[in-house]
């Protein structure tokens, strides 16, 4: 995206000088032409007087060399080189005097004494200013050159694109079927804008793409400006919040002026939320004075639009539910379009896209790799193109294979492996219970996700990771699930406890997880039917959908709180035990998995199943 300032101030300044400059041209030859001739003044000092009737008859007798009239002042030069002077009456004329004569040789110059005078008396003076002017623009366009920043404060920081320059297509994006059709029709507003206002439709000003981040918000921004073959303003919405008040009202002016002179075009106010949070509210969030102007400018430009200004603003957030109402109002951001974490079939189509410039191998399989890649957003699937080649360029070889993208998908979701972590054999045989036990009790789960692979490699902040794929296209969870993946974070410290009597900090992660869920269990989703019953408990503060959560506002009382522990605690123990259970059952299966994976590190499903289900059957 280039980032180019307007370049038209600038171009007006240059001719401004240049005409000044033109102009003082100009009035120093008008004074040099005009000027009297300095030698001839001097010449005619010592010119005798005459009468006016002497010229006269010198010159029908064709004895003057030259006549010179200044003023009321006649100069006159003889052929033999004397000279002579005189003065003619204020009404006389060259005419009158009869010094016309077109065939006399005599050159008759007659010089603007009032002309001459005047640029005499001030062409100081206008040198001086025309001087003055020409230093100061030097002086003003130096500086402008040299810190362009400083005298464009309030300018918008808008990257601008040009229609030329925006190549994205509905091509370059992947899967969000839904989001695209909504925006093939802002394509063809600005298309052909015609069509809908001649029978009375009123083209809709913005749009708002709301999805979880990396799902390709910013980039279908562009690919409709692509698309429709329009300059693209892009601009993020933390690039108007600054130090100054005022300064991002100032921004959203400017961009949106600029925009006008270049409509039709798309303007783009990424991670809107930024500036357009709920106003005036209390506590988080809420009274930031430059936050308020800068979203009331935005509401007000967008509501200035003539009715046939042909300028559509898209804005994108991942937080659609802590905008301000007002945005959302009909005639402003009043389309929303969703666009949701990509399913498999766009997953695969993802990594094909981003597959395209990168040699891949023949033995390549993307199917794979989107089943294995459940819940990530189109920029993680990038990144794992990306790394994937990194591996391979690493390794030396010609092509992407399988095993990089592989790896690639391990890093981007786990981290790197830390393999000059050094651990003690103690560490590392307790990390290989602790794995072994989420991996066994998670398989003994009916409703846990599938177990993928077990490693005791370092990653990040884990010693060892045990990896249970999502399944694909679940929306909702019941009760039975969240059970199943308490009890499986559990079975790691079940492990650690029945093998060796004790209780290592390795669990912290897990026990947090398993207590997050059984409170959800009981303050969200009323799972605690006999004693909480089916209420909601706490106001929420986040976007459920998003998956994110800013916390709960404590809304009930101490009794239920009490409630709430009591059932965390009750949950936790009774999945505590069941873990506890399925790994004395398995007593033995545990030893051999445990050996094995002391010995290979890392372990896929198939090992797994072969020395699990291989001794039971
Ligand atoms: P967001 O603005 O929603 O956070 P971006 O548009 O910045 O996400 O996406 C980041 C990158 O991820 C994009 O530049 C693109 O390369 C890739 N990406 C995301 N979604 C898709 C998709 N549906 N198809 C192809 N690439 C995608
Ligand atoms: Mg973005
Ligand atoms: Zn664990």
């Amino acid at each position: 995206m280039a980032s180019s300032r307007f370049l038209a101030p600038r171009k007006r300044q240059n001719q401004l000088f240049t005409a000044l400059l033109l102009l003082f041209l100009v009035l120093s030859s008008v004074y040099y032409i005009t000027a009297p001739d300095r030698s001839a003044d001097q010449k005619y000092e010592s010119a005798k007087e005459v009468p006016i009737s002497t010229i006269t008859k010198a010159y029908e007798q064709r004895q003057l060399q030259e006549i010179i009239v200044r003023g009321s002042n006649v100069y006159a030069q003889y052929q033999s080189g004397s000279y002579i002077q005189s003065y003619k009456e204020v009404g006389d004329s060259v005419a009158t005097l009869g010094w016309n004569d077109a065939k006399n040789p005599t050159a008759v110059q007659i010089d603007n004494i009032e002309v001459k005078n005047f640029f005499k008396a001030h062409l100081g003076d206008l040198l001086f200013f025309v001087m003055l002017i020409a230093l100061g623009m030097w002086v003003f366009r130096s500086i402008a050159r040299s810190q362009s920043t400083a005298l464009s404060f309030g300018k918008s920081r808008a990257r601008i694109a040009d229609a030329s320059e925006v190549k994205t297509t509905f091509k370059d994006v992947a899967g969000c079927d839904e989001a695209k059709n909504d925006l093939r029709e802002i394509v063809d507003f600005l298309k052909n804008p015609k069509k809908y206002t001649t029978i009375g439709a009123k083209i809709p000003r913005g749009a708002l793409l709301v999805g979880a981040p990396g799902t390709g918000k910013t980039l279908l921004a562009r690919t409709v400006a692509g698309e429709a073959g329009v300059p693209f303003f892009s601009i993020s919405g933390s690039e108007f919040v600054e130090m100054f008040v005022g300064v991002g009202a100032s921004r959203v002016r400017d961009l949106f002026l600029k925009a006008k002179r270049n409509a039709p075009c798309i303007i783009f106010i990424d991670e809107i939320d930024a500036v357009g949070r709920q106003r005036g509210g209390a506590g988080f969030g809420g009274g930031h004075d430059e936050r308020e102007q800068t979203l009331n400018q935005i509401l007000t430009e967008m509501d200035g639009f003539d009715k046939d200004t042909n300028i559509i603003v898209m804005a994108a957030t991942n937080r659609p539910d802590v905008l301000d109402s007002a945005l959302l109002r009909p005639g402003r951001f009043d389309r929303r379009i969703f666009i949701d974490k990509p399913d498999l079939k766009a997953r695969e189509q993802i990594l094909q896209v981003h597959a395209r410039n990168k040699k891949m191998g023949r033995d390549t399989d993307l199917e794979v790799i989107a089943r294995q890649t459940v819940g990530l957003a189109g920029a993680d699937l990038e990144n794992i193109m990306n790394e994937a080649a990194i591996f391979a360029a690493k390794r030396g070889v010609k092509s992407v294979q399988q095993q990089d993208i592989v790896d690639a998908v391990e890093k981007v979701t786990l981290g790197s492996e830390k393999r000059s972590r050094k651990l003690t054999d103690k560490e590392k045989s307790v990390t290989a219970y602790h794995e072994m036990g989420h991996a066994i009790v998670g398989h003994l789960c009916k409703e846990s996700d599938p177990l993928h692979k077990i490693s005791i490699v370092s990653r990040g902040f884990a010693l060892g990771v045990t990896w249970f794929l999502p399944k694909e296209d679940q929306y909702t969870t019941t009760k039975q699930k969240f059970l199943d993946e308490i009890c499986g974070l559990l079975g790691g410290r079940a492990a650690e406890q029945l093998t060796f009597g004790e209780i290592t900090t390795g669990a912290s992660n897990d026990i947090e997880r398993a207590s997050m869920i059984a409170r959800n269990m009981a303050m969200r989703y009323g799972m605690d039917e006999e004693e909480l019953g089916i209420v909601a408990y706490g106001e929420k503060q986040g976007s459920p959908f998003l998956g994110v959560d800013l916390g709960l506002t404590r809304n009930y009382s101490e009794e239920a709180a009490k409630k709430i522990d009591a059932f965390v605690r009750r949950v936790i123990g009774e999945q505590y035990e069941r873990a506890k259970g399925y790994l004395t059952a398995n007593k033995a299966k545990l030893e051999l998995l445990v050996t094995k994976l002391m010995e290979v590190e890392t372990m896929s499903l198939e090992e797994f199943l072969e020395i699990f289900e291989g001794k039971e059957g």
